[in-house]
C-alpha cells in the first residue's frame, strides 16, 4: 500500500498508547475490509479507536479529526453508523436484525460508508451470532464492521474467522495518569482518576473530565460518615446515594436529548433522510438512561471500598503512593471491620450487575446495614 504516511487519518493519532494497533488502522483505512475484530482487555481504548476508525472511514478527508463527519463519529452518532452493546447480559437477535442486517442492506442516511460497531460482541447469544454471520458472509460493499471484545475467544470461530483481528494492550495506571495530563486534565486529579479507574483509561477520562467527575467520591465519603452512625445512618445512606443516582439519570437524560438536534428541521421534526438514525439513537439514549441509575450508584460503591480500603492501608503503616485517594485525609480502621465492609460492597455490586430486576435501594439498604454491623 503507498501513500500512508504518519500525515494520513489525523483522527486516529490520537488514541494513546496503541501504536501498533493505530498503525494497523491507518493502513486499513485507506483500504478497509469488511469486518474487524478490535481485541484486547477492557479499558485498552478499543472504544476510542473505534470511533476514530469511524471517523476516518466516514469523513471526506480520510479523518481529519475536525469536520461534521468526523465530530459526529467521535460522538457515536453520525447518521451512517450503527452502534450496538449489550441489553442486560445480552446482545439479541432482534437487535442485530433490525439494526445491523437490514440497515447493512440499505441505502444509508448521507452518501458514503456505512460503520457498525458491535460493543462487547462475545455478548451476542447464538441466533443473533447467527444472523450476523449472514451479513459477514454476503458483506454490503460500502460496509464496515466493527466487533469489540475483552474475550475474543468467546466468540464463535465462523465470525473470528471472517475478521481482521487488531489487538489491543493494557495500560498501565501511570500510562493513563499520563494520557489524561496530556489531553488537559490537572495532574493530581489525572492521577487520582487513574487509580480509581484501576487503570481504565475510558473510565478513567470520565471520571477526570466534566463538572460531574468525582461528584460519586463526595457521595460515598457522605454515605460513609452516615453509615458510621448506626443501622438508622445505613438506611440514610442508602436514600442519599439513590438521590444522587436520580440527578446524574436526570442530567444525562437533558444531554442527550440535545444530541439529536442536528437531525431535526427548524420545527424540531426529523427530517426524512434521518427518520431511522434517529430512532437508534433514542433507543440508545433510552437504554443509557435506564442504565444510569446503575452505573452511578456502582460508581458509588467503587468510591465506598476504595476509600475503606486506603483506611486499611494507613492503619497498617502504608504511604500516600499505595492510597487510591491520595489527596484526601482519612483516618485509619479496624481491619477485621473494613474486610467485611468490603464484602458488602462487593457483594452489592455483584447482585446489582448481574441481576437488573433487583430493588436497587434494597441492595443499597443491606450493603450499607452490612458495614454499620462490622464496625
Ligand atoms: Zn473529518
Amino acid at each position: 500500500m503507498t501513500g500512508v504516511t504518519d500525515d494520513a487519518f489525523p483522527v486516529l493519532g490520537t488514541v494513546p498508547g496503541q501504536e501498533l494497533a493505530t498503525a494497523f488502522l491507518r493502513q486499513a483505512a485507506a483500504r478497509p475490509h469488511h469486518a474487524y475484530l478490535f481485541a484486547g482487555p477492557e479499558g485498552g481504548g478499543k472504544q476510542q479507536a473505534a470511533r476514530a476508525f469511524a471517523a476516518a472511514l466516514l469523513c471526506k478527508r480520510g479523518g481529519c479529526g475536525e469536520c461534521r463527519d468526523c465530530r459526529l463519529a467521535l460522538e457515536d452518532r453520525h447518521p451512517n453508523e450503527v452502534v450496538v452493546e449489550p441489553e442486560g447480559r445480552d446482545i439479541h437477535v432482534e437487535t442485530v436484525r433490525s439494526e445491523i442486517w437490514h440497515p447493512a442492506y440499505r441505502t444509508s442516511p448521507e452518501p458514503g460508508r456505512k460503520v457498525f460497531v458491535i460493543r462487547e460482541a462475545d455478548r451476542l447469544n447464538p441466533s443473533a451470532a447467527d444472523v450476523l454471520l449472514k451479513v459477514l458472509e454476503e458483506p454490503p460493499a460500502d460496509a464496515v464492521l466493527m466487533l469489540l471484545s475483552a474475550r475474543p475467544d468467546e466468540l464463535p470461530e465462523t465470525i473470528l474467522s471472517r475478521c481482521h483481528v487488531v489487538s489491543f494492550r493494557p495500560l498501565s495506571e501511570s500510562f493513563v495518569a499520563r494520557a489524561l495530563e496530556a489531553e488537559g486534565i490537572e495532574a493530581g486529579r489525572a492521577l487520582l482518576a487513574a487509580r480509581l479507574a484501576g487503570g481504565n483509561l475510558g473510565r478513567a477520562r470520565r471520571l477526570g473530565s466534566g463538572t460531574d467527575g468525582l461528584a460519586f467520591r463526595e457521595t460515598a465519603r457522605e454515605a460513609l460518615d452516615r453509615v458510621s452512625h448506626g443501622p438508622a445512618g445505613a438506611i440514610e445512606a442508602a436514600e442519599l446515594v439513590l438521590a444522587a443516582a436520580e440527578r446524574y439519570r436526570k442530567d444525562l437524560g437533558t444531554e442527550l436529548e440535545s444530541e439529536l438536534a442536528p437531525f431535526l428541521d427548524e420545527r424540531g421534526r426529523p427530517e426524512d433522510a434521518y427518520r431511522g438514525a434517529i430512532r437508534r439513537l433514542e433507543e440508545r439514549h433510552k437504554r443509557q438512561v435506564r442504565r444510569a441509575e446503575r452505573d452511578y450508584v456502582d460508581r458509588v460503591l467503587l468510591g465506598v471500598s476504595a476509600l475503606v480500603r486506603d483506611r486499611v492501608a494507613i492503619a497498617v503503616g502504608g504511604g500516600p503512593d499505595v492510597l487510591m485517594n491520595p489527596d484526601l485525609e482519612l483516618e485509619a480502621t479496624d481491619v477485621a471491620a473494613a474486610a467485611a465492609a468490603m464484602a458488602s460492597v462487593e457483594d452489592a455490586r455483584a447482585a446489582l450487575a448481574e441481576d437488573l430486576n433487583l430493588n436497587t435501594r434494597l441492595v443499597l439498604e443491606q450493603a450499607f446495614l452490612g458495614i454499620a454491623r462490622a464496625a
